[in-house]
């Protein structure tokens, strides 16, 4: 397994910020990293898989398992869309003698953060080189309307005022220069 002394990796990343690449890529070169699936309300997308993309949940569900206790951390981070992360996903990783990946919103790695510390967490945060950019990226993504691409643009332009909460800030001008950079700070970590 090597010598892993971080128990959690914590990735924000705007909508849009190449995070699912990034993730994979990450995930490919640290084979002690798992990611770790999220359940959410919000509606599948096409191509997703549930159980492996996140825990594709309902309402009821979800609020359930919040009055349970069993998320480590839970934000509405859309408008009515619930994302967390369940106690027993992170239990099954650890049980598994590796680290969990968490690509969670910027409050919920504000609020890992806070719990973690640094010697069991580390953050990075995946910056857009512009707010221009961005909209772009989403635009062609074409996978959400224009009303969610403008949630998702302003929700980016306020998650940008808490870049310095992270330990890393990455910005992915070129993928392939911020995969490196991601690379090296992990490196430094896991090997
Ligand atoms: P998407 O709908 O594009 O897959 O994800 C939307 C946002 O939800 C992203 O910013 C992602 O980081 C965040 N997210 C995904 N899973 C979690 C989670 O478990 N907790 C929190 N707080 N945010 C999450």
């Amino acid at each position: 397994m090597g010598s892993v002394k971080a128990s959690l990796v914590i990735i924000s990343a705007p909508s849009g910020a190449g995070k699912t690449t990034i993730v994979k890529h990450i995930l490919q070169t640290f084979p002690q990293l798992t990611f770790s699936i999220s359940a959410t309300t919000r509606k599948k997308r096409e191509g997703e898989i549930d159980g492996v993309d996140y825990y594709f949940l309902s309402q009821e569900q979800f609020q359930h398992h919040i009055n349970n206790n069993d998320f480590i951390e839970w934000e509405m981070v859309y408008e009515g869309k619930y994302y967390g992360t369940l106690k027993t996903e992170i239990n099954r990783i650890w049980n598994e003698n590796k680290t969990p990946l968490l690509e969670v919103d910027v409050k919920g790695a504000i609020r890992l953060m806070t719990e973690y510390k640094d010697s069991e967490a580390q953050s990075l945060f995946i910056q857009i080189p512009s707010i221009a950019v961005l909209k772009e990226r989403l635009e062609k993504r074409a996978s959400e309307d224009a009303a969610t691409i403008a949630a998702r643009i302003e929700k980016a332009t306020y998650e940008l005022q808490f870049v310095s909460h992270f330990n890393h800030v990455v910005v992915n001008d070129k993928l392939d220069n911020c995969l490196h950079e991601v690379e090296q700070i992990l490196t430094k970590h896991f090997l």
